[in-house]
């Protein structure tokens, strides 16, 4: 629900309730299936669905696929699956498409009333003659045909008698609007092409402007909620519903689109990623696509908390993805098991523990939330911690290990290292310690202190895991610099080389049965979630969802 943020769209569509205009709120979710949903999308679904739940009203799925060129089931499954998976229930699922005979009969209405006609002007020509902002628009020598020749025009247009692009249908408005989209709009096209849910059944297809309005009225849409981008077009949208004579006027309302930074949000652009192969299709995690962003590990929960902070006003400008980050690491705080991984292990001997032996330590699962209870975290002689908590010669306010330095390893005890095993060149490969079995964790050992805490996996049963690390696929500075040369290169010349690392590491034992989507909190690393596509027996892939850390504040 949107109840704590009232805004401008819930005002109206409550004084419409109060003054009687309707009596029930029916709004929709209107996708094209040519791509997968991104985040900005799922702000149209909140808003679309949470205001009509909060009126007790109905919200329709309704794919808006009248340009069989670009259109997919596949897209149309997926577009399904987001939504359901980022909470809501559509009343009815509806397709544009459903409605082309309905359209079809309208488009017939508006040339018997003299409002639209059969234009033989090709495209490069509609454009120069409809003039600019400050010059008015020329009418078409075909402007004037009889309504008679249009009917007959465009049936033959509509039974395939045409080439694509010999003729259009265009609405008959006025050519010196001051509006551009009302200088006689294209309304119906000629594509011969096959379409996902019609086949071969049609070969005109109608323009959005056109199809969109009634698409609405027919649903008996009460409130269409659209972005601020077709604010222009709302006069042609009123235009479409009153002279096809709806019963239902639905009211377009327009708000700001949802940006974030560092991401490409259009969806040309993320099939252009998935196309080329720059990223490991629509779900990889680097995309800002809904199906990216679960297979990468934020949860529905974080997605709605954070686009509901965003607000609906009009505005639009790109939200610091860091607020992203914020809400996903507010959702997973106290519902994530913590655990241990060593993302680039570094073996580590403790020379004075007895030879063949082990242990078991035990470990909350979540300090913050006591509720979920204990782990077991095997210890023994051999151990793994990270290669950057150990360095030979360490600066001033180094407080992890070196030689002589003694560390607290999490769950249990403190180490102090006395040798440093290299290789022929020089690397180190091991280090060996001793422990102290007085300092066990939990004893309460208050003997001595050690500045530095390390985690650590025993190397013995710890199970080895792949660890994927992201950073955006495009870089706002790197694109703005880009714009500054006056380059015009693809966006695609600029995607940042890094945006991607997978290591090899270790986990702790008692992690051998997690499941695709399962989310840990990895002891200093962040937030994992286990990758649904590259998770096989005996491979775990972990997603970084996001570090621990972040500089964003509310
Ligand atoms: P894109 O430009 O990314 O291809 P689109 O607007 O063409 O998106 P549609 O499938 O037509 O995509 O969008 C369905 C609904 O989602 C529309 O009502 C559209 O206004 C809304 N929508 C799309 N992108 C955003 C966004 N960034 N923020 C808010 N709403 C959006
Ligand atoms: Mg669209
Ligand atoms: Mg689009």
């Amino acid at each position: 629900s949107l109840e704590h943020n009232s805004n401008f769209i819930r005002t109206i569509i409550k004084g419409d309730l109060e003054s009687g205009k309707h009596n029930k709120v029916i709004t929709r979710f209107p996708p094209e299936p040519n791509g997968y949903l991104h985040i900005g999308h799922a702000k149209s679904i909140i808003i679309n669905f949470g205001l009509a739940d909060d009126f007790n009203g109905r919200t329709n799925l309704r794919f808006d696929d009248t340009n069989p060129l670009k259109e997919d089931q596949e897209y149309v499954d997926a577009i399904q699956e987001d939504v359901k998976w980022l909470g809501y229930e559509w009343d009815d699922l509806r397709y544009a498409s459903d409605y082309f005979e309905e359209m079809y009969q309208r488009a017939v209405l508006l040339i018997n009333k003299g409002k639209a006609y059969v234009d033989d002007l090709n495209q490069e020509q509609i454009r120069e003659y409809r003039g600019t902002l400050t010059e008015p628009g020329k009418e078409s020598p075909y402007r004037n045909r009889s309504a008679e020749e249009n009917l007959s025009l465009f049936e033959r247009m509509k039974n395939g008698e045409f080439q694509n692009g010999d003729k259009v249908l265009r609405a008959k408005i006025d050519m010196t609007s001051p509006n551009l989209n009302m200088r006689d709009p294209v309304i119906y096209r000629i594509s011969h092409a096959t379409h996902h849910n019609t086949g071969d059944q049609w070969c005109i297809y109608p323009m959005y402007a056109f199809a969109h309005p009634l698409e609405d009225a027919i649903e008996d849409v009460t409130h269409s909620l659209c972005t601020t981008e077709f604010e222009d077009q709302r006069p042609l949208y009123n235009w479409v519903v009153q002279e096809c004579e709806m019963e239902s006027q639905p009211q377009q309302i327009e708000f700001g689109r949802l940006n974030l930074t560092n991401t490409v949000m259009s969806k040309r652009k993320l099939k252009l990623l998935v196309d080329e192969g720059i990223t490991d299709g629509w779900d990889d995690p680097r995309m800002p696509t809904i199906s990216g962003l679960r297979r990468k590990g934020f949860t529905p929960e974080a997605i709605r908390e954070f686009v509901k902070e965003t607000g609906v006003s009009k505005g639009s400008g790109a939200v610091d993805e860091a607020m992203l980050e914020h809400y996903v690491r507010e959702d997973l705080k106290l519902k994530s098991p913590r655990t241990m991984g060593v993302l680039r292990p570094l073996k580590v001997v403790i020379t004075n523990y007895p030879e063949g032996e082990s242990e078991m330590l035990e470990a909350e699962i979540n300090p913050e939330n006591p509720e979920m209870g204990m782990r077991q975290v095997p210890f023994s002689r051999e151990i793994y911690i990270e290669q950057d908590d150990f360095m030979e010669d360490p600066p001033k306010k180094y407080f992890r290990l070196f030689p002589g330095n003694e560390v607290r390893l999490k769950h249990a005890y403190f180490i102090k290292c006395h040798d440093v095993i290299k290789d022929d060149e020089g690397n180190v490969v091991e280090i060996h310690c001793t422990y102290d079995p007085e300092t066990k964790s939990g004893t309460g050992f208050t003997g001595r202190k050690v500045k530095g805490t390390i985690h650590w996996v025993d190397a013995n049963s710890a199970i080895p895991a792949e660890f994927r690390l992201y950073e955006p696929l495009v870089l706002d500075e790197v694109m703005k610099a880009a714009e500054e040369e006056g380059e015009d290169k693809m966006f695609l010349d600029y995607i940042n080389p890094n945006s991607i690392e997978i290591i090899k590491g270790y986990i702790e034992p008692n992690m051998e049965n997690v499941q695709p989507q399962d989310k840990f909190q990895f002891f200093r690393h962040g937030y994992f979630n286990v990758d649904p596509k590259h998770t096989a027996p005996g491979n775990i892939v972990f997603n970084r969802i996001v570090s621990l850390k972040s500089s964003f504040k509310l």
